[in-house]
């Protein structure tokens, strides 16, 4: 197979810091896409994946699922996309196509598994792993590309590629709208998303922040109420209340706590996904018929619904646009619960 070498930020090992190194892509096969990168939002999987916090990160890791570029070249048989168009790549760069859940456009629970951006095995360059968007460009089959809306800033656009279907997804798999109570738990880059998307749904919003300095802005951002989470008398007010939580925490933290939050047969969803088990009480579901549920990024289909609906809502995500050589400083600063609310990498700096 034909490849293009191109310049690229990434780790050779979970201990080393981002670095600027080549990479190979191949050349587009006839339904591929090859995509001028423009914009990369920085989320927490990709500090996870390159300090191999979840295991079995597959190395040189190079970062980044929310990519959006210009289509710079197209194969023969493409037929959604031209040359020019805004275009967008999320979690997931091809799936097997076949099986049951692909078929339902659920291809990121693909029964062999899908093929992630970043760090997954490369079916079309044997022996390598896949590479993100931290890079000049990308290849991609056009089925596993989004368009995106001509009217949101395209930075600001980017992460929701990933924190935006993440946190629209399971929004809408558990009927969030008017009338509803949701809890948002973590108010990072997926859950400042959270806030606004179930706003935009009608739902009565709740948010939960350890950082007293989010408290006033989870406001601006669309939530009714904030509760700040290490407070027990706060948490206490809220027990019984909540239809739904969606839990985005990237660390370890006491999951029961928010558990009683719920009404009877409520659930909570985690999409956050700390490196080490949570606890729970048996308890803590026993008592209200609770559901303890988990969901992942979002189908295709489900994707560019998320993105037209955020055209129709005007709804994008607040950024900090960082060069790529900020990259190891943006990722300490992700672990203090720093940004407000997602980093997004302008490429221009690589190419510079
Ligand atoms: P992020 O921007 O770093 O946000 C995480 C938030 O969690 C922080 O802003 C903070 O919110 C809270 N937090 C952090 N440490 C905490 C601690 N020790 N105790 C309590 N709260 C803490 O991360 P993100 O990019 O939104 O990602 C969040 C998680 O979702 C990550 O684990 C990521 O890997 C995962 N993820 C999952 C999927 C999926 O498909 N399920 C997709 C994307 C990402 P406050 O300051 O408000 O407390
Ligand atoms: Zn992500
Ligand atoms: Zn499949």
């Amino acid at each position: 197979m034909e490849v293009t070498n191109i310049k690229a930020y990434g780790t050779r090992a979970a201990e080393a810091p981002l670095n600027q190194l080549d990479i190979n892509r191949r050349k587009p096969t006839p339904h591929d896409i090859e995509i001028d990168i423009l914009y990369c939002g920085v989320c927490h999987s990709d500090l996870h994946t390159a300090r191999n916090e979840w295991h079995g990160t597959l190395y040189p890791c190079v970062p980044g699922h929310e990519i959006v570029g210009k289509v710079k070249s197209v194969g023969d048989h493409v037929t959604r996309f031209k040359l020019g168009d805004l275009v967008g790549v999320g979690c997931m760069v091809d799936s097997c196509r076949e099986c049951q859940y692909c078929q339902e456009g659920l291809e990121q629970y693909c029964e062999p598994g899908n093929t992630g951006t970043y760090s997954s095995p490369d079916k079309h360059l044997p022996g390598n792993p896949t590479f993100g968007g931290y890079s000049e460009s990308i290849v991609v089959d056009e089925n596993y590309v989004l368009r995106v809306p001509e009217n949101l800033d395209l930075a600001a656009t980017a992460p929701l590629l990933c924190a935006g279907i993440t946190t629209y997804s399971p929004l809408r798999h558990w009927n969030v709208g008017p009338g509803k109570k949701v809890g948002i738990v973590g108010i990072g880059g997926l859950g400042h998303m959270g806030i606004k998307l179930a706003k935009a749904m009608g739902a009565h919003v709740v948010a939960f922040t350890t950082s007293q300095s989010k408290f006033e802005e989870a406001k601006r951002l669309g939530a009714d109420e904030v509760v700040l989470s290490k407070d027990p008398e706060q948490m206490a007010a809220y027990r019984g209340k909540l239809h739904f939580m969606l839990d985005a925490v990237s660390a370890e933290h006491d999951v029961n706590a928010y558990l009683a939050l719920l009404r009877v047969d409520g659930s909570l969803a985690l999409v956050g996904a700390p490196e080490h088990p949570l606890p729970i009480a048996a308890f803590s579901v026993i008592m209200g018929r609770k559901s303890f549920a988990g969901s992942a990024i979002g189908g295709i289909a489900e994707t560019q619904e998320m993105l037209d609906f955020c055209s129709k809502h005007n709804i994008t995500s607040d950024i900090e646009l960082i060069n790529i050589q900020q990259i190891n400083e943006a990722y300490e600063r992700l672990l203090k619960g720093d940004v407000k609310y997602r980093f997004v990498i302008d490429m221009a700096s690589l190419k510079g």
